[in-house]
């Protein structure tokens, strides 16, 4: 199992880094998790495109992890050769959002119809698939299991386990830490968190700014609840702010004092092996 950050960003513009999107790739099927700014060109970058996803799921539906949903929706349908369904999950009220998204595309979608009569007869072929805590599927060979989170008044919000060849991740979304989380970390593989340094966002006098402290889980949160669950490797993402260059270590050795294993952080597009 390959695990690809294809966007390490957060709200906050950074030319060199896109918005939340991680790619899970194993025994031929992949699933996008997430589809934060600049997704379809981190997509390419790892050598696919949006045709070639599973599935989509989504952690919640804050902006800055679905911007380019749309993108992902109109990119997979014009190269397209087929009739070919694109199954999204998510949350409650994720129907809602694909819905609306469809309806802004709706000019776009006429003029592609009217313009390519022989090749392009069909719309978007989308399926979106709510899910709640407890929920398990599967997604060709990949167990997938949700749980919900904490980043209220974000609500409902959930992570994803996936499993596949007795390999796991989870994809711990936004949030602080939670029992539930916990659980659907105990012995994965890896865990996937997104994370802010509040030490470097105190320093911003800023209310709305500070006003996030008390939604995300810290770099020491997620090393807590990695060594808690038993995880062997944690991956951090959606910096903030942005790891500037250089500061990668400094960023690993927070994470080393409450964690024991692996520690993966780096710029988008980062891999790593399971
Ligand atoms: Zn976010
Ligand atoms: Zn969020």
């Amino acid at each position: 199992m390959d695990i690809t950050l294809l966007g390490t960003g957060s709200p906050l513009p950074d030319p060199r880094r896109g918005g939340p999107a991680t790619l899970v790739r194993t025994s031929g099927h992949q699933i996008l998790v997430d589809a934060g700014r600049a997704v379809v060109m981190r997509l390419a970058g790892a050598g696919t495109l949006p045709v070639m996803l599973n599935a989509v799921l989504i952690t919640h539906l804050h902006s800055d992890h679905l911007t380019d949903l749309n993108d992902v929706i109109t990119t997979h349908w014009v190269m397209s050769q087929q009739p070919t369904t694109l199954t999204i999950y998510g949350p409650p009220r994720t129907n809602e959002v694909v819905q609306a998204t469809l309806a802004a595309l709706a000019p776009d979608i006429s003029y592609r119809l009217a313009h390519h009569q022989d090749t392009l007869t069909w719309k978007p072929q989308v399926e979106v698939i709510e899910v709640a805590p407890g929920d398990q599927f599967s997604i060709g060979p990949v167990q997938v299991k949700v749980a919900e989170t904490h980043h209220r008044p974000v609500e409902p919000t959930v992570a994803y386990r996936l499993e596949d060849d007795s390999v796991s991740v989870v994809l711990g979304g936004d949030g602080i830490p939670c029992a539930t989380l916990d659980d659907l970390c105990r012995g994965a593989t890896a865990y996937v968190q997104t994370v802010l340094r509040d030490d470097l966002v105190k320093l911003i006098p800023n209310k709305r700014f500070l006003d996030i402290l008390d939604y995300h889980s810290t770099v020491e949160q997620a090393a807590q609840t990695a060594q808690r669950a038993g995880v062997s490797k944690l991956i951090l993402t959606h910096y903030v702010p942005s790891i500037q260059p250089g500061q990668e270590d400094e960023w690993r050795a927070i994470a080393a004092r409450h964690f024991s294993g692996e520690i993966v952080l780096g710029d988008d597009l980062t891999t790593t092996s399971l």
